[in-house]
């Protein structure tokens, strides 16, 4: 084909992958925000490169797995568990997420991180020159390479020791701190210059990119331009693409028979009442104990309220296994008891608290059906779920409550309610506010957020970035 190939580079492939035989694996493609926003993309040749989330530490299995994966267009890096767990569970998800969400290192085991920072970034290191390995075995002249987050901030810079030539972008998909936050870092350095060696590199909002850019000056004593980065002449650029969704999907999943079905189900159920939601990773950057303390005071302050109202909270399980998290869960459940326990009838509770994922059907539903969601995250890098919530309210135009330390924040500020979420006081006001809504402001609200969200699709940001990219790199070459 004539089109340009593209070089997915992430984690994670967009696969879940089980082994049946010696040789034989059953795969199933998951449908995750990235993979829409690239099956969107038309212009381009894509290929997907990344860890299958499994580990196969035997040839024929390995051989097995990468054939039926070609199938799919998608190419395995195989990582043993070792290396999984010091890269993987270490330093990506116990050191960086938490930097990056400014939570800080996990509180009870901080001595145990400190001692254990340098061989956690040794096999960081490690992890992203196999998935540099990979790449170069797959790479052919002009072939286009999106490399992926925070698990991969190693990854320009191996890429470009080997080839100086290859177009090479990096795209982080959580918040990026102030440089202060940034500064604590032991690895600060490496890491900076090392996502440096990309063409591109992109953020979801402004402030993102000027954290980015602030702590290469602060820390590496580099120049910060209008444009990016530069260091002795040569410029990275760095620039603001907020992801979108795949609205249309959701838009004509409520026509489904079946989504209709669950609706009809819902809107029974909770005759009467109104609604309100959460749909969140039951992780600390969401906030869930925050906004459900803050619903607590909404029905202190307005009895009125109490048997009029639910809350529909779904938090689905992640990372189980971290005591953090069990921790988490624990809190949540101990507080959503005492609420119930404290406002509840013999018929009804106000909080309706599930430990589970949804399938897509449901989700739709409850986004369609609900009269407020509630979004209340300490940190977000953007935040989908709000965007899923305004795509699914065309009809009953939903008031939407948004944190500020949400990505989404910037674009969905002008329809939503913002607050902050360590202010609960505001979050339960703003709560009133919202069911008190007249039906005017509300569909002005809805209206200014829909056509946002309608309008900025994942797809149209896969394709923005790319091409960017592809100009970045003429740009370049016409300076030298
Ligand atoms: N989601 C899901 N099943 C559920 C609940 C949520 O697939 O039961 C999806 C949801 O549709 C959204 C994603 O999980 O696309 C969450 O993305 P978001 O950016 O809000 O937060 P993240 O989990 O990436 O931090």
């Amino acid at each position: 084909t004539s089109k340009q190939r593209l070089l997915v580079v992430a984690n994670r492939l967009p696969v879940s992958a089980v082994r049946h035989g010696e040789d034989s694996w059953q795969l199933e493609m998951s449908v995750g925000g990235l993979v829409t926003a690239l099956l969107g993309v038309k212009e381009f040749d894509t290929r997907w490169i990344g860890w299958a989330g499994v580990n196969v530490p035997d040839e024929i299995g390995q051989k097995a797995l990468a054939k039926a994966l070609d199938e799919k267009r998608c190419i395995p890096v195989f990582l043993d568990e070792e290396v999984v767990h010091q890269y993987y569970n270490g330093y990506c998800n116990n050191i960086l997420w938490p930097l990056f969400h400014y939570i800080g290192l996990p509180q009870e085991d901080r001595l145990a991180t400190t001692r254990s920072f340098q061989s956690q970034f040794d096999a960081y290191k490690k992890a992203n020159q196999l998935f540099a390995d990979v790449v170069n075995e797959h790479y052919e002249e002009g072939d286009v390479v999106w490399c992926h987050d925070y698990h991969l901030m190693f990854l320009p810079k191996c890429l470009k020791e080997r080839n100086s030539k290859m177009k090479v972008g990096w795209f982080l998909h959580t918040p990026f701190p102030s440089s202060e936050i940034h500064r604590m870092l032991p690895s600060r350095l490496e890491l900076l210059r090392s996502v440096l060696a990309a063409d591109l590199v992109g953020f979801h909002t402004y402030d993102y990119a000027r954290h980015f850019v602030s702590a290469c000056t602060r820390i590496l004593g580099l120049e910060g331009t209008p444009e990016g980065v530069e260091d002795q002449g040569k410029l990275t650029r760095i620039a603001a693409f907020p992801v979108g969704i795949d609205s249309e999907r959701f838009i004509k999943a409520l026509e489904l028979p079946e989504v209709q079905d669950h609706m009809k189900v819902l809107k029974q159920r909770f005759a009467g009442r109104k609604v309100m939601l959460g749909v969140d990773r039951l992780d600390m950057i969401k906030g869930i104990p925050q906004k459900i303390l803050a619903f607590e005071k909404f029905l202190e302050e307005n009895p009125n309220w109490c048997n009029k109202v639910v809350l529909l909270q779904i938090a689905v399980p992640t990372r189980t296994d971290v005591p953090e998290y069990q921790k988490l869960t624990s809190q949540v459940h101990e507080i959503v008891g005492r609420i119930n326990g404290r406002f509840g009838s013999l018929t009804a509770v106000p909080i309706h608290h599930l430990d589970r994922s949804l399938d897509f059907h449901e989700l739709c539903a409850l986004y369609a059906v609900t009269d407020v969601a509630l979004v209340t995250s300490l940190r977000d890098g953007m935040n989908l779920v709000s965007y899923e919530y305004v795509a699914c309210q065309e009809s009953k135009k939903g008031v939407l409550i948004l944190s500020e330390f949400a990505g989404a924040a910037q674009s969905l500020g002008a329809g939503a309610i913002l607050v902050n979420p360590w202010n609960v006081t505001e979050v339960a006001s703003s709560i009133g506010y919202a069911l008190n809504m007249p039906a005017d402001e509300r569909e002005k609200r809805h209206h200014h957020n829909f056509k946002h969200v309608i309008s900025h699709t994942a797809q149209e940001w896969a394709a923005t970035f790319v091409s960017e990219l592809n100009v970045t790199i003429v740009e370049a070459q016409l300076r030298t």
